[in-house]
């Protein structure tokens, strides 16, 4: 019971409007505070652009907010997720990382629009990103105008049509090789996790090449518990972060109160004493 309060206070994986949220970082403290949270990183896809004004309302509300970002790479031409935490405000090796993933998201977004006229639908470029508005554009913002547009009827179905890595072609493999984005970062002395390693399409075999890759270069930790993930999955990834003495990391993967599925703060309880929670370096 007490383990299950105590990381049920913990969101070290969310998203506001900077990337693909439906909240503004203002609202997302005021969710948590409302769900008596009490530490949490803003872990926006390839920007930093929410973490100054989550800063501000965590401070007000007596939350303790980690500096967060989840990053796009690749590993052999497969798109992975890497999150760092606890980096510095003006850690310029991550302002170039981030820099250089928006670039990359800006000319992907044109390439995106011109693969789906090739799929017989209109241009929706421009109706993207007035959609994105100022947000780091993503294939949600796609998925959103597809589901406006009438042309599917609901995001996953954009996805699972139009959207999702198997669609993509060679723009699956856009992204920085990890090998290019996780030694420049170690040598900051951030903490490198990666994100949801159940969730890439992969036997355990092949994520276990991952794990070894990824902490050969300077890797030091991995979720173990993300957003509606299965026990059984949990455990697995408990299991390998003991294997490969990676600190356990935990979040919602939260997007916005639209998820049924989905609620800030929460996600499968994790074995505490079994793993290294990474935030107990926080608390
Ligand atoms: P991108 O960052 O442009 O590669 O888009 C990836 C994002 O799309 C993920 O972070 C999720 O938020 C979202 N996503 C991926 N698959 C799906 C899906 N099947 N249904 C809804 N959203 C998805
Ligand atoms: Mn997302
Ligand atoms: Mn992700
Ligand atoms: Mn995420």
């Amino acid at each position: 019971m007490q383990e299950s309060l105590l990381h049920r206070r913990i969101d070290l994986h969310f998203h506001s409007v900077h990337s693909d949220g439906v909240l503004t970082p203002v609202e997302l403290i005021a969710l948590a505070k409302e769900n008596n949270l009490e530490m949490l990183a803003l872990t926006d896809h390839d920007t930093l652009n929410g973490l100054e004004e989550a800063r501000k309302v965590a401070l007000e509300n007596n939350i303790k907010l980690i500096n967060g970002v989840e990053i796009s790479v690749q590993w052999e031409g497969i798109p992975l997720h890497v999150v760092a935490l606890n980096f510095a405000q003006g850690n310029s090796v991550l302002h170039d990382i981030v820099t250089g993933n928006q670039q990359i998201r800006q000319e992907r977004g044109k390439q995106i629009a011109l693969l789906l006229q090739k799929r017989n639908l209109p241009d929706l470029y421009d109706k993207v990103l007035e959609e994105a508005g100022p947000s780091q554009i993503g294939r949600p913002h796609f998925a959103k105008v597809l589901v406006n547009e009438g042309i599917v009827k609901n995001m996953n179905k954009a996805f699972d049509q139009y959207l999702s890595n198997k669609h993509m072609g060679k723009l699956k493999s856009i992204w920085p090789d990890m090998d290019q984005v996780i030694p420049a970062l170690a040598e900051t002395n951030c903490e490198i996790i990666l994100a949801h390693p159940r969730r890439y399409p992969m036997t355990l075999t092949k994520l276990k090449r991952v794990i070894e890759a990824f902490v050969e270069m300077g890797g030091n930790g991995m979720e173990v518990a993300s957003g509606n993930e299965k026990p059984q999955d949990v455990r697995l990834l408990e299991n390998l972060a003991v294997e490969f003495d990676l600190n356990a990391s935990v979040g919602s993967d939260f997007h916005g109160p639209t998820s049924s599925w989905s609620q800030l703060g929460k996600y499968t309880s994790i074995d505490e004493l079994k793993v290294k929670p990474i935030w107990h370096k926080w608390l």
